[in-house]
């Protein structure tokens, strides 16, 4: 299956990851964490899961996501075979491998269910679930309970306030990367997710802004001004998007499907041409590539100055022994002129030819 986000991306990690591994090393690269903000049935969900390209979160026109959903995508190796083994396992569950995935769902509601009840309540407390496999970059998704103004079923009256606390707390650490989805259908100058967004996020460095449901806007309107930023400007942009819609998630259609279906809407629409990079789940992906590509060559030199300090310290070590230990400085300061050759290239590829970072 493809896993759209992350996989160009996925081969300089891992030549990192073992360029540091060699040095016995503890110095990772840790990638920022990827959390999906708005209202309720706005598409988050429906978002998160095609970005990491498999069907397995629970989706529909009410209330579905009621605890937060901590998703660590985990690279595995390729088995010899070229077997491609994917399987999530639950926190709650250790031990049990989930190989279907629409299997992963039923378990994600039924747990939703132990906490926070059959009638539509809430919780705070987080299902954490891994996901094995060999395509995709080591990183953590949150999905999140949507805001919702109006208590239903077992919500408490101050619904609004506990479900704003509960997304602020993941928003809130710096390195948090905030999807922001608002309905196209809907005003944007009444958007939920720019709105928490904003507070987490003032500057707008960290805040993707994602419309949904371009394909169910009034007749006569259309998402162009918004893509653009003429509406709210944002300094990451935004990103129009087609997801499947609850007929869709009826009928079974496939993520491959949509995809192709969402890239023809945008190609047979006149007025969504010269805006083909802030078009499509497959150009949010990009969008994150590239923003994850500059996380890392921003980290490198602190990860850098880091193993020079552990370098001289070794160095001081040895002195003050009075012996000579070549291998393990010698490793160090061969790793070291990797890492500079590395980051070289690695600044090239950000600021020269981005189209290498594209997905395909
Ligand atoms: P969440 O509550 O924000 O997580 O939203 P979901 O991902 O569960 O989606 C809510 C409902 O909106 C589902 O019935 C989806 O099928 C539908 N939906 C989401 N995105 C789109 C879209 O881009 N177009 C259409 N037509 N329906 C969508
Ligand atoms: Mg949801």
């Amino acid at each position: 299956a493809a896993a759209p986000l992350g996989h160009s991306v996925i081969p300089i990690v891992n030549k990192l990851q073992d360029i540091f591994a060699q040095l016995g090393s503890q110095s990772t690269i840790e990638l920022p964490q990827v959390a999906v903000v708005g209202s309720q049935s706005s598409g988050k969900s429906s978002v998160l899961e095609a970005l990491v390209g498999r069907d397995f979160l629970p989706r529909g026109s009410d209330i579905c996501t009621r605890r937060p959903l901590v998703l660590q995508l985990l690279q595995t190796k390729r088995k010899p075979d070229g077997m491609e083994e994917e399987y999530g396992e639950f926190l709650h569950l250790p031990g049990k491998r989930f190989y279907d995935f629409s299997e992963i769902r039923r378990e994600i509601q039924a747990e939703t269910e132990r906490e926070a009840g059959a009638n539509k309540g809430v919780s705070d407390k987080q299902i954490r679930l891994k996901i094995f496999s060999p395509n995709v970059l080591d990183i953590t998704l949150v999905d999140l309970p949507g805001i919702t103004k109006v208590p239903v079923g077992d919500q408490p009256s101050d619904i609004e306030a506990r479900i704003r606390t509960m997304i602020m707390s993941y928003i809130r650490t710096p390195s948090c990367l905030i999807l922001a989805v608002t309905p196209a259908n809907s005003d944007l100058a009444n958007s939920d997710a720019l709105q928490i967004a904003g507070n987490a996020d003032p500057d707008g460095h960290r805040t993707i802004g994602i419309i949904t449901k371009l394909d169910i806007m009034d007749r006569g309107t259309d998402a162009r001004n918004l893509l653009l930023g003429k509406v709210i400007p944002l300094r990451l942009g935004y990103v129009g998007v087609i997801n499947r819609s609850q007929e869709d998630i009826m009928l079974n259609r496939s993520i491959k499907d949509a995809i192709a279906a969402e890239e023809k809407f945008f190609r047979s629409r006149p007025v969504y041409n010269g805006l083909a990079d802030r078009c499509g789940v497959p150009q949010l992906a990009k969008k994150l590539n590239q923003i994850l590509v500059q996380h890392i060559k921003a980290v490198l030199p602190g990860l850098k100055s880091r193993i020079s300090s552990a370098l001289v310290s070794i160095a001081k070590e040895h002195a003050s022994y009075g012996e000579i230990t070549e291998s393990k400085a010698g490793q160090g300061a061969l790793l070291l002129n990797i890492l500079s050759k590395y980051s070289e290239a690695f600044s090239s590829m950000v600021e020269g030819k981005n189209e290498e970072m594209s997905t395909s």
